[in-house]
């Protein structure tokens, strides 16, 4: 520890009130600890980082707002330093780190902390300084993504336009002389073919949907009356899985600035992802409802199977399918067009064997 002149010999009550209040108006959360574990300054940042009230956790331990592991790495680091403190290689904690941490309410939050430690008569006080960086973190893996799917889209590119001629071919004398023959043998097997071909010629237009940006026709639409046209679609399948069925619309007129062909793909691919974690029946719910005054909110929501925590993460990412018959790609797609809105979002909540919901947010239009 580097011991220096104090520049502030003249520090008065006022200035201490004055550094207090400057502490407590900053971004960063500051934590400071006695040598003991003891939590001795939870400023507001702090407070909004972890979750936690200031009177809540001052005099207490360290372990109320950490979890036990966590704690127990700390403890050590702490006293490691201590007892080499005065020695010629002082071992000291780590300087800047990016930890997760697990706010009082459970939800997890990428941090950035930095430590410091200081002694005053004799007791050493340790601060950390801790900066929220989900933001930051949010916007690099959206960069990463973004860089992947470039790269990855080119090399898509040319193996489905190599493999789309060939099948085209196979295809067009297939169903010629599915034409000519009247053997019955023959006929079915090429039936096969033509099937097994469009399936091929479908996965290949979804793939390199997946990897063009989509060319999207911004025009008012009425969305009242698209979610009824989705919902309608859906209905029928519903029925004959169990599924109850709900559309709560926004009373009156409600328009929104997108390209209909895209929007209405969105809401199919929600519709039958939902109804396909819905195995044993379950119910459906579409809805609307108005956030911050120029956005529409619209609500796909099921009592399915749920999203395990693990791959919350992934199921936006191309190919991750959970599905024996899955491609993949139906949630790539939705973001990629939703995020094409200006303040355009699609956000998920699921919890594992009760449900999940999606969440679409796009701007209202303007005239
Ligand atoms: P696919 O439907 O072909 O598997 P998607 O991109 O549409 O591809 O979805 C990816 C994965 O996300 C699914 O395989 C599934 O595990 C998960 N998923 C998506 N929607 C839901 C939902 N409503 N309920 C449970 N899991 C879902
Ligand atoms: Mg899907």
């Amino acid at each position: 520890m580097i011991k220096k002149t104090d520049p502030y010999p003249h520090i008065s009550t006022k200035e201490i009130y004055i550094l207090r209040n400057a502490l407590n108006s900053t971004h960063e959360g500051f934590v400071t600890i006695d040598q003991n574990h003891k939590i001795f300054f939870f400023n507001e940042a702090a407070q909004k980082i972890f979750g936690y009230r200031a009177e809540d956790v001052l005099g207490r331990d360290l372990d109320t707002i950490m979890t036990p592991e966590c704690s127990k790495k700390h403890r050590m680091a702490v006293k490691h330093y201590l007892e080499t403190k005065d020695t010629k290689h002082p071992e000291h904690i780590a300087h800047s780190k990016e930890m997760t941490i697990v706010r009082k309410d459970g939800t997890k939050i990428p941090v950035n902390i930095s430590f410091s430690s200081f002694e005053y008569k004799g007791i050493t006080y340790f601060t950390a300084v801790i900066t929220n960086i989900t933001v930051i973190k949010d916007l690099q893996s959206q960069v990463v993504r973004t860089e992947r799917l470039a790269a990855l889209g080119k090399v898509v590119a040319e193996i489905v336009h190599e493999i789309q001629n060939p099948l085209m071919i196979i295809g067009g004398f297939a169903q010629q002389l599915l034409r000519e023959h009247k053997n019955d043998n023959d006929t079915k097997k090429l039936e096969i073919i033509t099937d097994e071909i469009k399936r091929l010629e479908n996965l290949l237009k979804t793939i390199r949907a997946h990897y063009t940006p989509p060319a999207m026709v911004y025009k008012k639409v009425d969305l009242n009356m698209l979610l009824r046209d989705v919902f309608f679609e859906g209905e029928e399948v519903c029925k004959q899985k169990g599924i109850v069925t709900r559309l709560d619309l926004n009373n009156g007129h409600c328009y929104v600035e997108s390209d209909t062909d895209k929007l209405k793909q969105v809401l199919l691919n929600l519709l039958k992802n939902a109804i396909e974690a819905m195995d044993n029946g379950g119910e459906l719910y579409i809805g609307t409802r108005m956030i911050r005054g120029d956005k529409v909110e619209i609500i796909v929501s099921d009592t399915g199977c749920g999203i395990p925590d693990e791959i919350k993460d992934l199921i936006f990412d191309p190919f991750f399918t959970t599905k024996a018959d899955g491609t993949g790609l139906g949630l790539g797609i939705c973001k990629q067009i939703i995020e094409n809105h200006r303040g355009g979002n699609l956000l998920v909540e699921s919890e594992e064997n009760k449900g999940t919901t999606f969440k679409v947010q796009l701007p209202l239009y303007k005239e």
